[in-house]
């Protein structure tokens, strides 16, 4: 089997000043005073990091983009920075012209630190923003104020980066629609070239999944959710943005190309703890704390960089396709699953998506299937778990 070559790749950064509330993800708290160099835990994750990196195989070409994702990218020295993308170019090459994106939060940089980045080619700045409300941001235990909100926003302007990106969080506990309009109007006055609006998730196993349930006061219903997505698409489009993904809104110019590999399902190396790559049809979750990374990444060098994980099946590539796939605004050519499934495949569409196609939440036209913006958007789940069983039938012998 042939696979495509990856030329993006994901750096995971796991440091953060403290863990909030709502946040699994895979992370050390190192608190406020131990800071890049003067951090010794990051320095040694730095090393570690570069160490896989160089015992990774190179599978293709040198990279189109680079992520630094987190955790808090923004802790990093801006010679910690200098030294993996200096190991990246070494192992893979970065071409000319590759988009280079990093996570910052505000309160971890000043304007010196982020022109500091630009310099080594950081090119995009996705800025953790979340909320404009100190109460809220106090209740979802973040670490940083408004004031640090205001002062990032400024570093952003006058900065050298040619795109930035805010991230808001919709449906926090005591968040009221009212608010939320304000918080969207906040969020265009600072003209970022880019808005992520993600709904908050409960996980169980954070002090938000032990406190709140789903749908439940304080947090907002589930109705006032959905009009938070929807006024959320109408005031971001009258303000210029595209819609161009479930969650996502760019100026023309803007998307974000490292986010599209993995909305095309298109495979990506994964580098540091917690991270995952999807290379060689092998999707791999790296171990989730440093001590079980490092020995892994000692294991990895000694088998040479290999990940030894099993193949994912055709039929599992596919329904990953579909799943990503229908997040993008302009959805998926079916070509290759008619190809996979031959005609049935077809016949099968039709008859899962016959009362979404009805109702204009699903549209079908040249080979293409895409769902509306809002209200297809708003059942993505049900759609893609119709399809699923679909697919299940297709391929149950
Ligand atoms: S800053 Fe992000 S990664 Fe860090 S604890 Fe908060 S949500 Fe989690």
């Amino acid at each position: 089997m042939s696979f495509l070559a990856p030329t993006s790749a994901y750096i995971h950064i796991p440091f953060c000043r403290r863990r909030c509330f709502y946040c699994d993800f895979p992370i050390s708290v190192i608190g406020n005073r131990q800071r890049g160099e003067t951090s010794g835990t990051i320095q040694t994750y730095v090393n570690w990091l570069c160490q896989e990196i160089k015992a990774t195989a190179v599978l293709g070409p040198p990279l189109q983009t680079v992520f630094f994702g987190g955790g808090t990218p923004s802790l990093l020295s801006v010679a910690q920075l200098e030294q993996i993308l200096h190991t990246l170019e070494q192992q893979f090459g970065v071409a000319p012209g590759a988009e280079i994106s990093m996570e910052m939060d505000p309160g971890t940089f000043d304007l010196a630190h982020v022109n500091g980045y630009c310099t080594l080619g950081v090119n995009r700045i996705s800025l953790g923003v979340q909320a404009f409300d100190d109460d809220l941001l106090e209740r979802c235990g973040r670490f940083h104020r408004r004031t640090d909100v205001d002062r990032a926003v400024d570093d952003m302007r006058q900065s050298q980066v040619p795109s930035w990106s805010l991230d808001l969080i919709s449906g926090l506990p005591y968040q009221s629609l009212a608010q939320w309009h304000e918080m969207l109007e906040c969020a265009i006055a600072t003209q970022p070239h880019h808005i992520s609006i993600y709904d908050l998730t409960i996980e169980p196993s954070t002090p938000f999944g032990k406190q709140y349930q789903p749908g439940e006061q304080p947090l907002p219903t589930e109705a006032t959710t959905v009009e938070m997505y929807r006024l959320a698409q109408r005031t971001l489009t009258i303000a210029g943005y595209d819609h161009y993904e479930i969650s996502n809104y760019a100026k023309p110019g803007h998307q974000c190309r490292h986010n599209r590999t993995y909305w095309e399902n298109r495979p990506f190396y994964g580098f540091g703890m917690g991270a995952t790559s999807y290379t060689q049809g092998q999707r791999f979750a790296r171990p989730r704390t440093q001590q079980t990374y490092r020995q892994w990444v000692e294991s990895y060098q000694q088998t040479g960089g290999k990940l030894n994980e099993p193949t994912l099946p055709l039929t599992e590539q596919l329904t990953d396709r579909l799943m990503v796939g229908l997040r993008l605004a302009e959805g998926i050519d079916l070509a290759e699953f008619v190809q996979a499934f031959g005609a049935a495949f077809t016949t099968m569409l039709d008859a899962c998506l016959k009362p979404y196609l009805k109702s204009g939440q699903a549209v079908l036209e040249n080979n293409r299937l895409r769902l509306s913006d809002p209200d297809g958007f708003l059942i993505s789940n049900t759609v893609l778990a119709d399809l699923f069983n679909g697919i299940e039938q297709l391929t149950t012998p």
